[in-house]
């Protein structure tokens, strides 16, 4: 039994999409796979995906550095518009 797996790492959503939806980006000289979904955000506000994936970046680093969080956080969610992406809200 061969097993295949269609599923595409997203770097941008953090999870796996099926292949179908991916696209293969180059950013800063690194290939990473994103999905379509997501490229179609960044190009409406440009400005808006360079500081969201400065804030992923980070976020991922920290993830990486604690290597205990397998789950999303929820503030990571909620940037990615699972919630109310515009509107921010302060506690
Ligand atoms: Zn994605």
């Amino acid at each position: 039994m061969i097993t295949i797996t269609d599923d595409v790492f997203c770097y941008h959503c953090r999870r796996y999409h099926p292949a179908a939806e991916m696209t293969l980006v180059e950013t800063k000289g690194a290939k990473r796979w994103r999905c379509r979904k997501s490229l179609e955000h960044g190009r409406t506000s440009p400005a808006r995906r360079d500081d969201f994936g400065r804030l992923i970046t980070e976020q991922n680093q920290r993830i990486r550095a604690s290597s205990t969080a397998k789950t999303i956080p929820y503030c990571v969610k909620e940037m990615l518009g699972f919630g109310a992406a515009s509107t921010r809200e302060t506690a």
